[in-house]
């Protein structure tokens, strides 16, 4: 009963959506974080923002503009593989690196041939040219 209810409603709607239920658990996290810094001015903020993430994804599963809500979905996707791969890159990172390493230089992986390179930080656009097959391009250090 409750269910075909909230079939009905939903009906010609956008639905739930992974972008919809990461603004509600975000809002949630939000919240949360309100209750522990209570009363001050970034709690007040906090409740602000968890008040509107949580408007926007009201608005996002009873949206009737699918192909609009469709599009927003995927670049949330696009930016949630972006920011994996920067993750991924940053973890990799740390693991083969030290700090002082991180710091001094900037690492890349050559386009033509995989092997990786590091050049020192801090030189603006440089003309790198590969250890291992002469390959040269173009990079910002
Ligand atoms: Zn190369």
């Amino acid at each position: 009963m409750l269910r075909t209810l909230w079939d009905n409603l939903l009906r010609g709607r956008n639905g739930f959506d992974s972008f919809s239920r990461f603004l509600i658990v975000t809002a949630l996290v939000a919240m949360i974080a309100d209750m522990i810094v209570g009363g001050s001015v970034l709690g007040q903020f906090l409740r602000i923002i968890s008040l509107l993430l949580l408007l926007y994804a009201c608005f996002r599963v009873f949206s009737c503009n699918i192909a609009a809500r469709q599009r927003e979905l995927i670049r949330f996707n696009i930016f949630v593989r972006e920011c994996r791969y920067r993750y991924g890159k940053a973890v990799s990172l740390l693991r083969n690196h030290n700090i002082k390493e991180i710091l001094h230089f900037k690492y890349f992986t050559c386009p033509a041939c995989g092997q990786k390179l590091r050049v020192p930080r801090g030189k603006g656009k440089i003309n790198v040219r590969c250890s291992r097959c002469g390959e040269r391009f173009l990079s910002r250090s």
